[in-house]
């Protein structure tokens, strides 16, 4: 993948946005959304994140990027505002973007444009943070001042600790853990670990990649108070949403 192309994909529209529904445990009722990029290339088809945001990363375009994702992500949660069903909607961030000096005042300025903080949550994912030899602490401390949420994405076998000191007020637990706890001990302590650390904290626990009923029983009981997965909807482009919202009740 060229440099090019990527730049190409920002400047002439060719991502997409899918978004995941996210649901309350164990209501199953629809609270929120993630965001997911896709790149809609004229060759290859619907190309996964997992391609290419590792080169929007290496070569800079990753600011670019992040900011339209961003853009993008509240004028559509502007839109379900005003359709009368708000949802909170959820945008992962790179590290990069999180030690970007532009990005607080890039942050700022969307805000003004998209109309307010109360529906935005943004994911910063764990394993960039534990490796960060000095992690933006005060850039996350700085988004939940301003009164946007934040998740600790992504987090997985050892990272409860993470969950006792980071400022976060969502914590993920990945799908890695989620999908192995049901037959693996070790997955299901982890699993516990996260969930204690959040509670103590009052932080909010999800699961992500819930794929079935028995996956769903055991979060329930574990105490989490979020879910995405298959279970309940796969990503989706915004204009299915509004009709699969409307098929579940
Ligand atoms: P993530 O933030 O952990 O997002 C969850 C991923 O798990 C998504 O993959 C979603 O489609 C997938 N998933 C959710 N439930 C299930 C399930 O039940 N089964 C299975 N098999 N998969 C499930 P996706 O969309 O391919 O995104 C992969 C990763 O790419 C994301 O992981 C995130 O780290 C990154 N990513 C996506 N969009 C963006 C973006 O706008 N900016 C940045 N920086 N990273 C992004
Ligand atoms: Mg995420």
């Amino acid at each position: 993948m060229k440099r090019f192309e990527l730049e190409r994909a920002i400047t002439e529209n060719e991502l997409i946005l899918h978004y995941q529904p996210i649901v309350e445990v164990p209501s199953r009722r629809l609270t929120g959304v993630e965001a997911l990029v896709r790149w809609k290339h004229p060759e290859r088809g619907l190309v996964s994140p997992l391609e290419f945001i590792p080169e929007a990363e290496t070569t800079g375009l990753i600011r670019r990027l992040t900011f339209w994702v961003l853009r993008e992500a509240l004028l559509q949660s502007n839109v379900w505002r005003r359709d009368g069903f708000p949802l909170t909607v959820a945008v992962n961030l790179s590290i990069d973007n999180l030690h970007d000096q532009h990005f607080r005042r890039f942050m700022e300025l969307t805000l003004r444009v998209a109309g307010g903080p109360d529906l935005l949550i943004m994911e910063a994912n764990s394993r960039a943070l534990a490796n960060d030899p000095d992690p933006p602490i005060s850039i996350l401390e700085l988004m939940r001042a301003q009164g946007i949420r934040v998740t600790l994405d992504d987090a997985t076998d050892e990272d409860a600790h993470l969950v006792e000191k980071l400022p976060v007020d969502i914590v993920k637990v990945s799908r890695a853990l989620v999908s192995r706890m049901g037959r693996d001990h070790r997955a299901l302590d982890y699993v516990r670990a996260l969930v204690s650390a959040a509670r103590g904290r009052s932080i909010e626990a999800i699961a992500v990649g819930v794929e079935d009923e028995a996956t769903w029983d055991s979060i329930v009981e574990l105490g989490f108070s979020g879910a995405q997965g298959y279970l309940i909807a796969a990503p989706m482009p915004p204009s299915q949403l509004s009709g699969w919202r409307a098929a579940r009740v």
